[in-house]
């Protein structure tokens, strides 16, 4: 049985009253690459800013094993040291340093794994060209390209990507998400959200399908159906959703 890399059991978020999670159980396997669907709102980013400690509202210590350790809890900088880097919705990287000052930024909490500059500039070969640019004079594209290399560069173990095709040209859509089938292929285990389903299921090995704070579906994109996954996306029952 190849290892476990991340496991949340019952896990729960809150944002104030408002409960955004229901005890999601999710697990993932060391190379495993497993892609997050579903609406606006179905409660993605908010599982992923959970597992990585940025919003610390309802785990228990236990909800949340990575590596086979109880991290439920940990504040966002012990998890990078463990392992465990994101990708955030919105390409946040430092706008007024350069490509590179971008990146080493990233190998500052974790040094001394497979991943460093090099290796980055191999996968995206224009921020070699753009290394000593600043963060504003890039194109979204490479603005995404920067914010997944500096995440590599703390060599982790799980490299979580929230929504990275967002507001992207298709053909840069691509370009990412080929990317991501090398990193895969490094043995990196990857998790990503992604509102588009064909891509989700180009890419993964397993999906978890979210509605309303909860798992509505999970299973290997060859043995879920369309309609399986209409339903548990946009919670129509399968008659409707054959309409
Ligand atoms: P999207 O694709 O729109 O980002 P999502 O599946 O990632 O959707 P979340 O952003 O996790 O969904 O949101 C889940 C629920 O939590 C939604 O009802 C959302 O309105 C709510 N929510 C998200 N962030 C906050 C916040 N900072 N404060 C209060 N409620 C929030």
């Amino acid at each position: 049985m190849p290892e476990t890399v991340l496991k949340t059991t019952n896990l729960k978020a809150f944002y104030g009253d408002f409960q955004a999670l229901f005890g999601i159980d999710f697990e993932i396997a060391m190379g495993e690459t497993v892609a997050i669907i579903g609406a606006n709102g179905a409660g993605k980013s908010t599982f992923l800013r959970t597992i990585t400690g940025m919003l610390a509202s309802g785990s228990k210590k236990a909800d949340i094993e990575f590596l086979g350790r109880p991290v439920g809890g940990l504040p966002p900088h012990e998890l990078v040291v463990c392992g465990m880097a994101m990708v955030p919705e919105g390409r946040r990287i430092f706008p007024s340093l350069t490509v590179e000052e971008n990146l080493l930024a990233g190998a500052y909490a974790r040094k001394g794994g497979n991943w460093d500059l090099d290796r980055v500039y191999e996968l995206f070969p224009v921020l070699k060209e753009r290394r000593h640019h600043g963060g504003i004079e890039l194109s979204g594209g490479q603005l995404q390209m920067v914010a997944i290399g500096r995440a590599l560069m703390s060599s982790p173990r799980l490299l979580l990507c929230d929504e990275v095709s967002l507001g992207l040209a298709p053909i840069i859509v691509r370009v990412i998400y080929q990317a991501i089938e090398r990193i895969k292929a490094q043995g990196t285990t990857v998790v990503v959200v992604e509102q588009d389903i064909n891509t989700a299921l180009s890419v993964a090995d397993r999906i978890y399908c979210f509605q309303e704070g909860r798992v509505s579906l999970t299973g290997r994109p060859g043995e879920v159906t369309r309609e399986e996954i209409s339903a548990a996306y946009f919670g129509l029952d399968k008659t409707e959703g054959a309409a």
